[in-house]
């Protein structure tokens, strides 16, 4: 995918409470915050690393936060 598109209309990929992930048709991910209103954009590869740090830190934290059922 080294083909280079021009911006334009961005696509919704997801969005719920907390977050509004779009992407532009030259590759640039946009994750709007709701809570703070800050838009970051990052190309794939960071968002990539970002969603994979925010689901290891999701790991975390429902670990420590869910004491086990017994
Ligand atoms: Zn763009």
């Amino acid at each position: 995918m080294s083909e280079k598109r021009p911006c334009g209309k961005h696509v919704d990929l997801a969005s719920n409470g907390a977050v509004k992930i779009s992407q532009c048709p030259c590759g640039t991910f946009y994750v709007t915050l709701h809570a703070s209103g800050v838009t970051v954009r990052m190309n794939e590869e960071t968002f990539k690393g970002a969603t994979s740090a925010f689901l290891a830190a999701t790991d975390k934290v429902t670990e420590s936060t869910c004491p086990s059922i017994n």
